[in-house]
């Protein structure tokens, strides 16, 4: 059997309410945080799908659409710019964890 790279395995995630443009987000960045005061922008490195990116300039962007959450920028952010919050399955946007 074929091992998958990380990046084939992210591929097969699937997402509830993926075609809705008007879902709403599980997590939400502070990036002013992230762009004044955060010294480290370790979510940067650690987020495996890449949610966190750093531009040629060095400033820190979010987009949560390929989250896989595994909660790892919840624990890796110690300057409180990332918050949390899972909302009704039908109207947000999660993992099919059950089904994917
Ligand atoms: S560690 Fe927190 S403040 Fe720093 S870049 Fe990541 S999310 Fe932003
Ligand atoms: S929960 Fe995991 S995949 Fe989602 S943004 Fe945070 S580190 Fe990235």
């Amino acid at each position: 059997m074929k091992l998958l790279s990380l990046q084939e395995r992210l591929g097969l995630v699937s997402y509830r309410n993926q075609a809705k443009s008007e879902i709403k987000p599980h997590i939400t960045v502070e990036t002013d945080i992230c762009n004044s005061t955060c010294p480290h922008k370790c979510t940067t490195y650690v987020c495996p799908a890449n949610c966190y990116t750093m531009d040629d300039q060095g400033k820190v962007h979010f987009q949560v659409e390929d989250c896989i959450e595994c909660g790892t920028c919840m624990y890796a952010c110690d300057q409180g710019a990332v918050s949390w919050e899972f909302p009704d399955p039908e109207i947000g946007r999660g993992v099919t964890w059950n089904y994917g």
